[in-house]
């Protein structure tokens, strides 16, 4: 067998890379990881975490408002921004440096640099060698972990103008106006970030709805919710121009429209990082949508490169990344092949009022399971709010398949609703009936209560896509 410098090199020290590289250098293989940002990856540096945090922090003004109705007064609240990042920016590096530690704990070379494959079992970290030349490095196998990026129309007139995501965590001062394009998941987290912030926020999606993909009642009832916490939604509107002007910058819509605002964010999807990675030379092959394609067991089409996380395009979510990562690690090191199973995965959106989901919408349930559906839907005020007579309302839906009885859906949007759902999606993995749902005693005085006692079946509802 070929002599080669590492038995494991990952490309990419994010969610999916580190537990890989982790996993498998415990196991007493030699393993590099190369990172040419910083370790921790999307979710640590400029995902999930540091937007859990903006969210927190945002989601104050609401508990201050809350509080006023229970009692409280106080007097001068106010936020600041630079204080705020400055935390922010501290805690992220911690975390960051944790993950350094534990690959470092792990026996990992961490290699700080572009990694780019040049064949099959060899990889180049650019600049890096002697003398600013690329250090090159072999490897029996090769894990692509390289995660994704955030994509935005090149061929817009002044999208020069728009950030993006990554631009959002590190802005130098809160803006007056935002506009948000795109109408995903991470446009209205955001756009439940700035508005909590005070910031004016415009949400501005080209289909009917926010949130595609998603229950439609979900997507009805969350556009209600976030208007009334004050973000503008327009929808069926898309941009044909940005322009600078004296006083802001004025976005320009295909229907007339006119919006003028102080910063633009793009939140309009994310592509597979695989630009200038060398896949051709390695015999990676993409697959339709741009991303490496990958059989059950995430093994690329080369015989001893794999891929795992936001790369492949599967479920775009850190768990999953972790997951296909000890996934990988068990068929090919610990000879006990596992494929990840995509099925059931809750997730959530950390909108104000957040969502949680595990399992098919309505429409999907009605389209693939291919016999009756039945539907349990409340909508209600929570206690807390109705104490200080807000309008907000919960929303909790149930999809059961009529045949089996089997809750194969579960959509929550309301206070701890994420919190809920990683709960109620051990009942939709385990495959449980609405029967043993309801066998289940309520927590009382809950919000999650509802999800044990609903009794009423709906009448079909509208299956409306968009
Ligand atoms: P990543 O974590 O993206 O890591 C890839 C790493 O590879 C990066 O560090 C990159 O710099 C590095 N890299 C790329 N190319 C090279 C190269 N050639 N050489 C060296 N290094 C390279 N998921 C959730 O589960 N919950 C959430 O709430 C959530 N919120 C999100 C919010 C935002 C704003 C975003 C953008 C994402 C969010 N996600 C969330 C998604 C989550 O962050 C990703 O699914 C996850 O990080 C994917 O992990 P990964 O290992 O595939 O890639």
């Amino acid at each position: 067998m070929a002599d080669y410098d590492y038995d494991l090199f990952v490309i990419g020290a994010g969610s999916g890379g580190v537990r890989a590289a982790r996993l498998t250098a415990l196991g007493g293989k030699r393993v590099a990881i190369a990172e040419e940002h910083r370790v921790g990856g999307t979710c640590v540096i400029r995902g999930c975490v540091p937007k859990k945090f903006m969210v927190m922090a945002s989601e104050v003004s609401h508990a201050l408002e809350i509080a006023e109705g229970y009692g409280w007064s106080f007097d001068n609240a106010r936020f600041d921004w630079p204080t705020f990042l400055e935390t922010k920016d501290v805690e992220i590096a911690r975390l960051s440096g944790i993950y350094v530690a534990n690959l470092g704990k792990a026996g990992v070379d961490l290699i700080h640099g572009r990694a780019v494959l040049r064949d099959a079992h060899t990889v180049a970290i650019l600049g890096k060698g002697e003398d600013g030349a690329d250090r090159i490095v072999t490897a029996e196998r090769i894990l692509i972990a390289t995660g994704g990026r955030p994509w935005t129309p090149a061929d817009l007139p002044g999208i020069e103008h728009a950030i993006t995501s990554e631009e959002a965590f590190h802005l130098p001062e809160l803006p007056k106006r935002i506009l948000i394009a795109g109408g995903g998941y991470i446009a209205v987290e955001f756009a439940g970030i700035f508005a909590g912030l005070g910031v004016e926020t415009t949400l501005v999606y080209r289909g009917p709805n926010i949130l595609r993909g998603f229950d439609d009642d979900v997507r009805s009832h969350l556009a209600g919710e976030i208007e009334k916490r004050g973000i503008r939604v327009v929808l069926g509107c898309q941009h044909t121009t940005i322009e600078k002007t004296a006083t802001g910058l004025l976005n320009t819509f295909g229907n007339g429209h006119e919006i003028e605002t102080d910063v633009v964010m793009f939140a309009t999807g994310r592509e597979p990082h695989v630009k200038g990675l060398g896949l051709e030379s390695a015999g990676v092959e993409l697959n339709d949508s741009g991303a490496i394609r990958v059989d059950e067991f995430s093994k690329t089409t080369a015989d001893n490169i794999w891929a795992v996380g936001d790369v492949t395009d599967r479920i775009n979510l850190t768990p999953v990344a972790i997951r296909e990562a000890v996934a990988f690690h068990e068929t090919v090191y610990r000879d006990n092949p596992q494929r990840f199973d995509h099925e059931h995965v809750a997730s959530a959106v950390f909108s104000q009022p957040p969502v949680g989901v595990v399992g098919l919408s309505e429409y999907e349930a009605r389209q693939t399971l291919g016999g009756e559906i039945d539907v349990y839907l409340a909508r209600f005020r929570p206690m807390k709010y109705a104490f200080t007579g807000s309008e907000e309302r919960v929303l909790m839906k149930l999809v059961v398949e009529a045949r089996t009885e089997k809750v194969v859906g579960v959509h929550i949007v309301g206070p701890e609703a994420p919190e809920m759902i990683q709960l109620a999606a051990i009942a939709v993995k385990a495959g449980l009936t609405k029967a043993q749902w309801d066998a289940t005693c309520a927590v009382h005085p809950t919000m999650a209560e509802e999800l044990v006692t609903m009794k009423d079946k709906q009448t079909p509802a509208s299956v409306a896509v968009g």
